[in-house]
């Protein structure tokens, strides 16, 4: 052991002069590189044949109304069963979706029990946190990863413990021994010597065998730490949508989420360049403003890797049907046949 001033963890002094790590405290904020500007890629046309929309039948329609009634257990299944659909009317539903998917990059001081690992702290030049090579497993899903960077690892001894290895019992506080539990430390029971502690009054502490002492948690026994910077990659996947439905319907766009359509229309790239000369123009117009948005949004924080833009056409589809000589409506929507209705008979025991 030497008899150098313990350093309170983690010793950041010398780091500071790290290049590229420059007054870092932990958790530090670390601009991205100015990513270069979008290229206008080929804009591939959708075939104009996609565009039709995708209707079912009334018995298809009547069919999911019977199985959304049947979903809930107090409905009478009376007008999904004996309703008669007088009318089927198919809303022209696209939803474009924009995916950002990027980068985020923040480093810390960290330490942990050294286990061997060499001392490289300034043998090289250290990478500059956008240089440290780093890849998502795949483009498009939320992931993290922590990697420590090269030539920054230095080994100290463990301050808590003062590179012993072990702190003192918390049970004994350090002695070893406890208090008999049979005559509370006396030494005496019922007027003689007590027979589990011989009249010691005490016992050997349970917890650390007697030992005294337990392994440090900080260094876990090692006696040294491995300091280091430790640079933390965040990757996430932005999804912003967009909905753009031909007439009022009266269907709510948030049941819309959870539901999938045709596809007619998919690419991704480092950086999108917006959908232009789409058959909707509210549907460019998306394109234009979002695609913007995210690319100075994103840029300022985080380096994006890649965008992915998606035209869906959602079908749904607006029922109107007679029951009990009242006129009702119901919608069937997305590939799943998801149904929205105000059900007139929400409790089977007023309808029978
Ligand atoms: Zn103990
Ligand atoms: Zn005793
Ligand atoms: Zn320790």
């Amino acid at each position: 052991m030497s008899n150098s001033v313990y350093p309170t963890a983690p010793p950041s002094d010398m780091f500071g002069t790290v290049p590229g790590y420059e007054g870092i405290g932990g958790g530090g904020y670390l601009p991205p590189p100015v990513p270069p500007e979008p290229i206008a890629p080929p804009q591939p046309g959708p075939g104009q044949n996609d565009w039709s929309i995708p209707s079912i039948s009334e018995e298809e329609a009547q069919e999911a109304f019977k199985s959304f009634a049947a979903g809930h257990c107090c409905w009478s299944s009376a007008p999904a069963k004996d309703g008669v659909i007088t009318n089927m009317e198919p809303i022209n539903t696209y939803r474009y979706r924009l995916e950002t998917f990027t980068e985020f990059r923040s480093t810390e001081w960290a330490q942990k029990p050294h286990n061997g690992e060499v001392a490289d702290f300034y043998t090289q030049p250290a990478p500059r946190p956008w240089e440290v090579p780093a890849t998502p497993p795949s483009h498009f899903t939320d992931q993290t990863t922590e990697i420590r960077v090269p030539f920054t690892s230095s080994i100290k001894e463990c301050y808590q413990c003062r590179a012993l290895g072990t702190m003192p019992c918390d049970d004994c506080r350090g002695d070893g021994k406890k208090p008999c539990w049979v005559c509370n430390g006396a030494g005496t029971k019922d007027d003689g010597n007590c027979h589990r502690c011989n009249g010691t009054g005490t016992e050997q502490c349970d917890k650390c065998n007697g030992r005294g002492t337990k392994e440090c948690d900080i260094c876990k026994g090692k006696r040294q730490l491995l300091a280091f910077i430790n640079l933390k990659v965040e990757w996430k996947n932005n999804v912003e949508d967009h909905l753009v439905v031909q007439q009022q319907s009266g269907l709510n766009a948030g049941d819309l989420q959870g539901v999938h359509g045709k596809e007619l229309f998919k690419n991704n790239n480092y950086l999108l360049y917006p959908l232009v000369g789409f058959p909707n123009p509210e549907i460019s117009e998306a394109s234009e403003r979002m695609v913007r948005d995210h690319q100075s949004k994103y840029a300022q924080s985080s380096r994006i890797l890649q965008q992915r833009q998606t035209v869906e056409l959602i079908p749904v589809s607006k029922a109107s049907y007679k029951w009990k000589g009242n006129s009702y409506t119901f919608f069937v929507y997305g590939n799943e046949r998801q149904v929205s209705a105000d059900y007139p008979a929400t409790c089977c025991c007023n309808i029978m």
